[in-house]
C-alpha cells in the first residue's frame, strides 16, 4: 500500500465529464490499495476569466483582492470533485489550502511556502477518505490568502507529498509527459522517459510551463518521486529524477520559450559609478525581477542600456523608471512588447563548442533578428520577435537532431495560448 499524491490540471477538470473520469481515475487508486491525495487546478480557463472580470472593473486590482478572487477557482473544484468521488460510492474530503496546513510568506501573488502542517489530511487519510487539496493557494501567520503564482497547483502537490512522506507525486495534465519541447508547438516533439530535476528546473524556469519552477526546486530537495503523465490515457509518463542516463551524442535535450517577456530599454544614461545599482535596485524594491541585461558602448560619458522584464511587469517597471530620473539622469526609456525568450538547454552542452554559433545560425535562416542572448553552462537563451516563433522552435527542434518519428499526443485544446 503506497501513498500518492495525484495532481490534476485545469484542463484535466475542465467539465463534468473530466471531472467524472478524475473521480473514477483516483477512485480507481483507492481500490488498488492505496492511500490517496488529490491537488486539483481550477476547471478549465477559470482563473485566466477571474483575471479578465477583475481587470473590467479595475486595470490595477489590489493583489490582497486578486488572491481572494483567484483562490474560489481551485475552491469550487476540491468541492465538485468530492461529490463526484461521493457519487461513485466512495468516501472523499476536500480542503482549501489553508485547511490543509499551507503556511506562505505574506508576497500576494508569488507566495512561498514556508511551513506544512498537514495533520488534518493526514487524520482524513487514516479514516479512509481520498484527500482533495485546492492546489496553489495558502495563508500567512496573519491569516491572509496568498497564492503561489501561476501553474502554482503543481508545487501544492510536490509539498504535500513531500510534508506527508507520500510514496509518489503523479502531475496529470493533457500530454502525455514531457517532451523535448512543446507538443502543441511541435507536432513530432520526442517524449521523454526521464529527465534529471537540473533539466527540467532550467526547462521550467526558461517557459516549458508543464511544470511549475517551484514544483521542481521542491521535489529535487526533498527527493519527491516525480512522474508527469496524461489524465486523458494510461500511458507511462516523464520521470523526473536526479541521475538520468545522458544518451551519446546529446547536446540539446529540450527547447523552451517564454512569451511573457518585455524589453525595457534606458538611452542616454550618465556613465558613472552607481548607475546600474541605483536602476536594479529600484525595481528590485518594487519586487520586479530582472532577467537578461545588455549594455552598448558609451559614447560622450553616455550609455545605453536594456533589459527584459516579464510581460505583466513592463508598465510597472517604467513607472519606476520614471519615477527615478530625478536622481538619474536618463535621455529616454522605451519599453517593446511582442517578443518571446527562445531557449536550448542541455547538460551536453558543456563540452560541446559551437552549440551557440548553430542556434544564431538556424534562427538567421529564418529570418529572425536575435535582440538579445542570453547563456550559461546549460543553456543558450534568445530573445527574438514573437510573430515566427513556431518556425523558429520547429527548426531549432529539427537541428539539434530532437524529432521523434511519430507525433505527439495532446488531449484538448488550450484556447488561451
Ligand atoms: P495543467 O493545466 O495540467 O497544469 P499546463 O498547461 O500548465 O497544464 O501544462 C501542460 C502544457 O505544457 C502542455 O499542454 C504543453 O502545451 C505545455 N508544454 C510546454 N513545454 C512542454 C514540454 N517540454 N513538454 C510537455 N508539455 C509542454
Ligand atoms: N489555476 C492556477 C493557474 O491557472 C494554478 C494552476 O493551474 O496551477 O495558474
Ligand atoms: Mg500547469
Amino acid at each position: 500500500m503506497a501513498l500518492y499524491v495525484m495532481k490534476f490540471g485545469g484542463s484535466s477538470v475542465g467539465d463534468t465529464e473530466r471531472m467524472q473520469r478524475v473521480a473514477r481515475r483516483v477512485v480507481e487508486k483507492q481500490q488498488e490499495g492505496h492511500r490517496v491525495m488529490v491537488v486539483v487546478s481550477a476547471m478549465g480557463d477559470t482563473t485566466d476569466e477571474l483575471i479578465d472580470q477583475a481587470k473590467l472593473l479595475n486595470p490595477n486590482p489590489p493583489l490582497r483582492e486578486m488572491d481572494m478572487l483567484m483562490t474560489t477557482g481551485e475552491q469550487i473544484s476540491i468541492a465538485l470533485l468530492a461529490m463526484a468521488i461521493d457519487a461513485l460510492g466512495a468516501k472523499a474530503v476536500s480542503y482549501t489550502g489553508w485547511q490543509a496546513g499551507f503556511r506562505t510568506e505574506a508576497e500576494h501573488g508569488r507566495a512561498r511556502i514556508t511551513d506544512i502542517k498537514p495533520d488534518r489530511v493526514l487524520k482524513a487519510l487514516e479514516e479512509g477518505n481520498i484527500v482533495i487539496v485546492a492546489g496553489f493557494q495558502g495563508m500567512t501567520e496573519d491569516g491572509e490568502i496568498t497564492t503561489f503564482g501561476r501553474g502554482g497547483s503543481d508545487t501544492t502537490a510536490v509539498a504535500l507529498a513531500a510534508a506527508t512522506g507520500a510514496d509518489y507525486c503523479e502531475i496529470y495534465t493533457d500530454v502525455d509527459g514531457i517532451y523535448s519541447t512543446d507538443p502543441r508547438i511541435v507536432k513530432n516533439a520526442r517524449k521523454l522517459s526521464e529527465i534529471s530535476y537540473d533539466e527540467m528546473l532550467e526547462l521550467a524556469n526558461l517557459g516549458a510551463a508543464v511544470l511549475h519552477p517551484r514544483a521542481v526546486e521542491y521535489a529535487k530537495h526533498n527527493k519527491v518521486r516525480l512522474v508527469v503523465r496524461s489524465s486523458f490515457n494510461y500511458h507511462e509518463g516523464t520521470v523526473v529524477k536526479e541521475e538520468v542516463k545522458m544518451e551519446q551524442g546529446v547536446v540539446v535535450s529540450g527547447i523552451a520559450y517564454d512569451k511573457n517577456v518585455a524589453r525595457i530599454s534606458l538611452l542616454g544614461v550618465s556613465h558613472v559609478p552607481g548607475v546600474l545599482a541605483k536602476v536594479f535596485g529600484s525595481l528590485a524594491e518594487a519586487k520586479i525581477d530582472v532577467d537578461i541585461i545588455v549594455q552598448s558602448g558609451v559614447t560622450d560619458g553616455k550609455a545605453d542600456f536594456s533589459f527584459t522584464v516579464a510581460l505583466s511587469d513592463c508598465d510597472k517597471a517604467v513607472k519606476v523608471l520614471e519615477g527615478i530620473r530625478g536622481e538619474l539622469p536618463y535621455e529616454n526609456v522605451t519599453s517593446k512588447e511582442g517578443l518571446v525568450k527562445v531557449s536550448i538547454v542541455g547538460a551536453g552542452m558543456v563540452s560541446h563548442p559551437g552549440v551557440a554559433a548553430q542556434m544564431f545560425e538556424v534562427i538567421s535562416k529564418q529570418g529572425v533578428n536575435i535582440e538579445m542572448v542570453s547563456t550559461s553552462e546549460i543553456k543558450v537563451s534568445c530573445v527574438i520577435d514573437g510573430s515566427k516563433l513556431n518556425e523558429v522552435v520547429t527548426a531549432l527542434h529539427t537541428a539539434y537532431g530532437l524529432d521523434a518519428e511519430s507525433t505527439a499526443f495532446v488531449g484538448g485544446p488550450k484556447d488561451r495560448r
